[in-house]
């Protein structure tokens, strides 16, 4: 069993499984599009729907663990390969990153503070939530969102009929809307026996809700890294989690810091681990999911990392004009506005004394 599953064929799953490549692993990736820029890098691929159970059957024999690459796989897919196959992160963790609600019942109840928040299910639950969170607020669906999608802003009681017509019917979450100074994140990694390693705090700009641009370190107090680092590593010893965790967080004025939601995979503002720190964050996480060492997580310079959104990808002999900068093309096909194409990073490299 030298063989890494990954569900899901996106440019995580991608650089996953250039990962496991390198670390001498084959990848077999599995996804229901036949397009998926994973496709091109996995070692086995197969291509066929997650409801597809003798698919699913034959994915869990020739995998020695198998892991996802997104959170809304459906449920009933992740079900089976837990009893089927080693599934990791497990599907407890999965179903409480993967509905907002649940997620921050959890959170809370370990002590990692969040945003305000009450689930409303109808436009009558909608208003009598937006009431006790207060205005301004945003409504978002409990499951499926991403990219800022399945999101709303309340400004006042006047919005209730336009927000409740654009995401209802449906299973909301109500939040209040954090005045944040600043938005982090933290990736942290955690083996089965409880070994953890967790990376320097990254610092995030988001464009049109969708993440344009990460540096590390974080421009931030040491108290505020420290919190975001231990909470994330609460987290995951709370889920007695294996692989590699994305927390976000909000940072506010008076040094406070909220978690918006975790991600239970690697995540898009640590892709400069790849050549800015010791250990890139796919590298640990096949390492945690396989019961290896983790590898250290220290910077290996100032970092940038900036998305490579929609027509900004098409611009790629501009970005290697630049002779310092690291280019990565996911291989997609048509950019659309907002979508994902590619990132660049640039490592400043510490000077010495
Ligand atoms: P992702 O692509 O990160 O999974 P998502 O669709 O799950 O995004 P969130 O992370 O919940 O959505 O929100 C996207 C962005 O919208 C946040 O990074 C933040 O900039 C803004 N936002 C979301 N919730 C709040 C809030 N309660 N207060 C202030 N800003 C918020
Ligand atoms: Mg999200
Ligand atoms: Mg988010």
């Amino acid at each position: 069993g030298d063989t890494v599953g990954i569900l899901g064929g996106g440019q995580l799953g991608r650089m996953l499984a250039m990962a496991a490549a390198q670390l001498g692993l084959r990848s077999h990736v599995y996804c229901p599009d036949p397009d998926s820029p994973a496709f091109q890098v996995a070692s086995h691929a197969t291509c066929a729907d997650y409801d597809d159970q003798r698919a699913l059957a034959l994915f869990a024999d020739q995998v020695a663990v198998a892991t996802y690459e997104f959170e809304n796989i459906p449920a009933e897919a992740i079900a089976y390969l837990s009893t089927r196959s080693h599934l990791a992160p497990s599907e407890m963790a999965l179903m409480t990153a993967n509905d907002r609600l649940v997620e921050k019942e959890f959170l809370n109840a370990i002590g990692v503070a969040t945003a305000p928040y009450r689930a409303a299910e109808t436009r009558r639950e909608l208003a009598e939530a937006a009431d006790a969170v207060g205005y301004p607020c945003i409504a978002k669906t409990r499951r499926f969102g991403y990219d800022g999608k399945g999101q709303a802003r309340l400004d006042g009681p006047g919005d209730l009929d336009a927000v409740w017509n654009q995401l209802g019917p449906a299973q909301l979450i109500v939040e209040g809307v954090v005045a944040f100074d600043k938005e982090i994140s933290v990736v942290t990694a955690r083996t089965a026996d409880g070994r953890s390693a967790t990376f320097p705090v990254s610092e995030n700009s988001h464009e049109n809700h969708i993440l344009a641009r990460s540096v590390a370190p974080a421009r931030i107090p040491d108290a505020a890294a420290r919190t975001a680092a231990d909470h994330a590593q609460r987290i995951a010893a709370a889920l007695d989690y294996v692989g590699a965790l994305a927390v976000e967080y909000f940072l506010t004025a008076d040094g406070g810091v909220l978690a918006n939601e975790i991600a239970p995979r690697v995540h898009n503002s640590f892709h400069w681990t790849i050549e800015g720190a010791v250990t890139s964050q796919f590298a640990q996480h096949i390492r945690a999911i396989a019961g290896w060492p983790l590898g250290a997580t220290d910077l290996l310079g100032a970092v940038e990392m900036q998305n490579l959104l929609g027509d900004a990808a098409l611009d790629w002999l501009g970005v290697l004009a630049d002779p310092t900068a690291h280019l990565h093309l996911y291989g997609k096909g048509t950019p659309r506005p907002g979508r994902k194409m590619g990132h660049v990073t640039w490592v400043r490299p510490h000077t010495a004394p």
